[in-house]
């Protein structure tokens, strides 16, 4: 059960002609699973940028007198992620600069690995910088030329700006006329590009979104991802391809946890659908890790996939042995480890008839600190299970991550301090395995293609600095994070 908070949700639009603020509210509603927190929009109507952002889910911070009140023909939108600690107005996006001569727009997914080297650079104090998206944004700001440059101007700021940042970001921007997506040189989170039927006598609409579902959802076509270091800007003139980055710097690294957990089942990444990639996940455990069992379940929602798969390859019947209460955010984020525990009974309850007497393969995604998971093998216990098997579909989750995701310490990693044997006995299971790191790529079934593991293997692809008490990895000076998103 995935404890780690979320990656955001990015949504970009350029349709004239057509309702662009109900378009993004559709596009991060499809997008709300990536951030809980914080949802906004900034609108152009050619002239006029507007902003509009709060706390809260999307239905929450838009309602239709809102959305009517957003005329324009082009947008960007944002979902941030949840979490107690930095729960914030001023952490909202899209961020806004008054710079050129609309001002200018902002959306970022990911997490910038040298915000601290950028702050200095640019004779800003770290710790005064609010955020890595906020630095972006002020850096940009100050190479605009203040107003009097071309109407490109943006553009021409983020072709200074961008080699000069490191780390995870797919960002989308807007300014009175134009709408752009850039993703990393490493692709470590996913933006798409779409099509979309224009208005009447005007061109081409066209929509970027975290994940192809988006796309679905504004009646868009989906036409491509982005490639890592692309920069694709849309205006009026339809969409062009540039690559702002040195070409050394391109290196394939989608995060793997996107397939595992992250991302929609009916999102397409790296060409295939999630949900496959899921269930395969599953009939490679089940070749891997056999055991003697009546009934396969999954833990809802992202184990389940997998636990169809596993049931499939074993031909051990599937069942359902939890239910999920549809009504609570995705990830229950509680301030103390027995909050967090007595979170999963709110979250799940079990299904007495189908679990009674049985022995279980219980099939999740991933353990991040295992208080949740214990809970929910006890609650499985209690209501009468003879015996609980878990099979997780992907491999110990051992290192922090720094590109977008905010997990845990590592010394709160379950998987980073003990042996599997250990595991087994602090969740109170059966049996434990984890699905290997060659069988996870296989069954993402994208030959050639570059991953992120570096949750997984402690192998970081932008460098980044790890607490020193961590201990079994180098500190690289010079790196780090401040905000995810
Ligand atoms: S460290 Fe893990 S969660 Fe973070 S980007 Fe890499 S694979 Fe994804």
């Amino acid at each position: 059960m995935m404890e780690a908070k979320e990656a955001c949700g990015v949504f970009g639009v350029y349709a004239p002609g057509r309702d662009v603020a109900h378009l993004t509210f559709d596009g991060l509603y499809a997008l709300q699973h990536r951030g809980q927190e914080s949802a906004g929009m900034a609108v152009s109507d050619g002239e006029n940028l507007t902003v509009m952002k709060d706390m809260g889910l999307v239905t929450t911070v838009f309602d239709e007198r809102k959305l009517s009140g957003l005329g324009g023909d082009l947008a960007i939108g944002h979902t941030r992620y949840s979490t107690a600690g930095s729960s914030s107005w001023s952490n909202a996006q899209p961020v806004y600069r008054g710079a050129g001569r609309s001002g200018f727009g902002m959306a970022h997914n990911g997490n910038l690995t040298n915000t601290a080297e950028l702050a200095e650079r640019a004779g800003m104090l770290p710790g005064l910088v609010a955020s890595d998206s906020d630095l972006v944004a002020d850096l940009l700001a100050a190479a605009h030329a203040g107003g009097d440059g071309p109407a490109s101007e943006l553009e021409a700021a983020l072709r200074l700006v961008l080699p000069d940042l490191q780390g995870a970001f797919s960002f989308v921007f807007l300014d009175a006329e134009r709408v752009v997506g850039v993703r990393d040189p490493n692709g470590f989170r996913p933006l798409c590009l779409g099509r979309l039927e224009p208005a009447a006598g005007a061109p081409e609409g066209w929509v970027l979104a975290s994940e192809s579902p988006a796309l679905d959802v504004v009646g868009a076509t989906f036409v491509r991802e982005l490639e890592p270091g692309e920069m694709v800007v849309i205006d009026g003139t339809g969409v062009r391809s540039e690559r702002p980055f040195p070409a050394d710097r391109i290196d394939p690294r989608l995060c793997i946890f996107e397939f595992v957990y992250f991302a929609r089942p009916d999102t397409r990444l790296y060409g295939n659908e999630v949900h496959g990639a899921r269930r395969r996940m599953g009939e490679l455990l089940a070749t891997q890790a056999p055991v003697d069992a009546d009934m396969v379940m999954g833990v809802p929602d992202s184990g389940v996939p997998a636990a169809e798969g596993y049931a499939r390859a074993s031909g051990i019947p599937y069942g359902q042995g939890l239910v999920k209460n549809r009504y609570i955010g995705r990830t229950f984020i509680a301030p103390t480890q027995t909050e967090r525990a007595n979170g999963v009974r709110r979250k799940l309850n079990p299904l007495r008839e189908n679990i009674a007497g049985k022995r279980l393969v219980v099939v999740d995604d991933s353990i991040v600190r295992g208080t949740t998971t214990r809970a929910m093998v006890r609650m499985l216990r209690e209501a009468g299970a003879l015996e609980v098997h878990l099979r997780i579909s992907s491999p110990p989750f051992r290192w922090p991550c720094f590109y977008g995701i905010d997990t845990p310490d590592r010394d709160e990693l379950l998987a980073a301090t003990r042996t599997v044997d250990e595991i087994v006995t602090f969740l109170g299971v059966d049996s434990l395995e984890y699905l290997t790191l060659d069988h996870l790529v296989t069954a993402i079934d994208a030959p050639g293609a570059g991953f992120c593991s570096a949750c997984l293997t402690g192998t970081y692809p932008v460098p980044v600095a790890m607490p020193a008490r961590v201990g079994t990895v180098a500190v690289l000076a010079g790196a780090t994070s401040t905000t995810a998103g």
